[in-house]
């Protein structure tokens, strides 16, 4: 095929390729991105570059074109891209696993090298049914969890995404039925305390786990809440034998101002799910991270494997640039970087309080949001945010960054006018 145009591609795209949530044939024109380097994205109808204010979604903490990243993933190449992982193991997954049981909450001793954060959930939930079927529990099958989540597009994970979050409405009444409590309170709040304790007990006979995002519910609506409520529920569950699973797939790798957002509330899972920055956003890969507890259990039962194995599990590829890219991670002050990110979306979002239609400014970490009172117009704001040169990608009544690590103070300060320019035209 010769090289295509921007409009002859455009087209092909319309006709052809499915978007996330999008129609078929397509109706938005997406942005056509012909490279990207540090926090930039070249667009290819020569209109210059855009700022990323989003890391494509949550993943790309170093930035793009990351000379660490790219060397990891021309050496393994070399070695080999991919290789089966029944029977066979291979030194990147196994730095891989060992990088992340030594940085992750107290615990946390197995990993599971999913190939998406949809599918680490899915072995997640997988892992505490098992539990408890193993341990001759088997009406241990539902989930709780609040409402303002989202933990995925895949089936499980779509059960425990807010019912009324307006992503799987088309599913009421065929995923399977799971337990919601109301959103977490941003504060702590004794009474929705009582609320945790009181569903958990309720439904204890019944609940294989409680799972949450900790601290920060992303994709479900950008809201923080008191990390105290971790506490709260570690408790309870360990006072009614139910396992408890943190999605970190969005918090985990220091998005929040902490390794991961239960450090927060010092509380440790037992089950965990990482995924989007592991790679530090190169590559497909997610994981899912359990204690002896959990796969002991497991080991008991009838069926004493974990009946899960996917083609692409353990990537090398994917796995030596997550080695790498936890390193790069750890190896740096990583913290001063997403203070300092904190610090100039504070400064430069508290604009965004005075205008018309903004209910509320939220900043935890390298997160920036900015909640309207009303549904933002996307085109309008995703238009006044490419005007000010900065990729954005607002959604519902919300319009938020959370940039690259990498992103240099001129950059931050540009990302929150651009913020503050969609909020005003969005
Ligand atoms: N859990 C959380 C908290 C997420 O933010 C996401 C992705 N937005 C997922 C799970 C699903 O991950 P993936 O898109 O990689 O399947």
């Amino acid at each position: 095929m010769p090289e295509l145009t921007v409009p002859e591609l455009l087209e092909l795209d319309r006709r052809h390729v499915w978007h996330p949530y999008g129609p078929m044939p397509g109706r938005q024109e997406p942005l056509v991105v012909e490279s990207a380097s540090g926090v930039r994205l070249r667009l290819a109808d020569g209109s210059g570059e855009l700022v990323d204010g989003m890391s494509s979604w949550w993943s790309a903490i170093h930035g793009y074109n990351h000379p660490v990243l790219n060397e990891a993933a021309r050496g393994q190449l070399e070695r080999m891209s991919h290789v089966m992982f029944g029977g066979l193991t291979h030194e990147p997954a196994v730095r891989l696993a060992k990088l992340l049981v030594d940085m992750s909450p107290e615990g946390l001793e197995h990993v599971f090298l999913a190939d998406s954060g949809s599918v680490s959930v899915e072995v997640a939930v997988k892992m505490c049914l098992q539990y408890w079927r193993s341990l001759g529990r088997p009406r241990k099958q539902r989930l709780l969890t609040w409402r303002g989540g989202y933990h995925g597009d895949t089936w499980q994970p779509m059960s425990v995404c807010d019912p009324e979050g307006g992503m799987h409405e088309l599913w009421t009444g065929v995923l399977p039925r799971q337990v919601f409590v109301g959103p977490p309170p941003a504060a702590y709040e004794e009474s929705y305390a009582e609320e945790l304790r009181a569903s958990i007990e309720r439904h204890a006979d019944e609940l294989a786990a409680v799972i949450v995002e900790p601290v920060v519910q992303g994709a479900g609506g950008m809201r923080f809440h008191s990390p105290a409520y971790l506490r709260v529920l570690r408790e309870a569950c360990d006072a009614h034998d139910v396992l408890l699973v943190f999605d970190e797939i969005a918090t985990g790798f220091g998005r929040t101002g902490a390794l991961f957002a239960a450090e927060h509330a010092a509380v440790p899972p037992d089950v965990m799910c990482v995924g989007k920055a592991l790679t530090g956003g190169y590559m497909t890969m997610a994981a899912t991270l359990c204690t002896s507890r959990v796969a002991d259990g497991i080991s008991r039962g009838e069926v004493p494997v974990l009946a899960h194995g996917p083609t692409f599990m353990g990537n090398p590829l994917a796995a030596a640039v997550a080695c790498a890219s936890i390193e790069l991670l750890l190896g740096q002050d990583w913290l001063t970087e997403v203070k300092r990110i904190e610090a100039g979306l504070r400064d430069g979002l508290a604009a965004a309080s005075d205008l018309p239609g903004v209910e509320e400014v939220r900043v935890l970490g390298a997160i920036g949001v900015v909640q309207l009172d009303h549904a933002v117009d996307m085109k309008a704001a995703s238009e006044a945010a490419v005007r000010e040169g900065v990729w954005l990608r607002p959604f519902r009544d919300l319009i938020y960054t959370m940039p690259p690590y990498v992103t240099g103070d001129a950059d931050v300060a540009r990302i929150a006018r651009a913020v503050c320019a969609a909020a005003r035209e969005g």
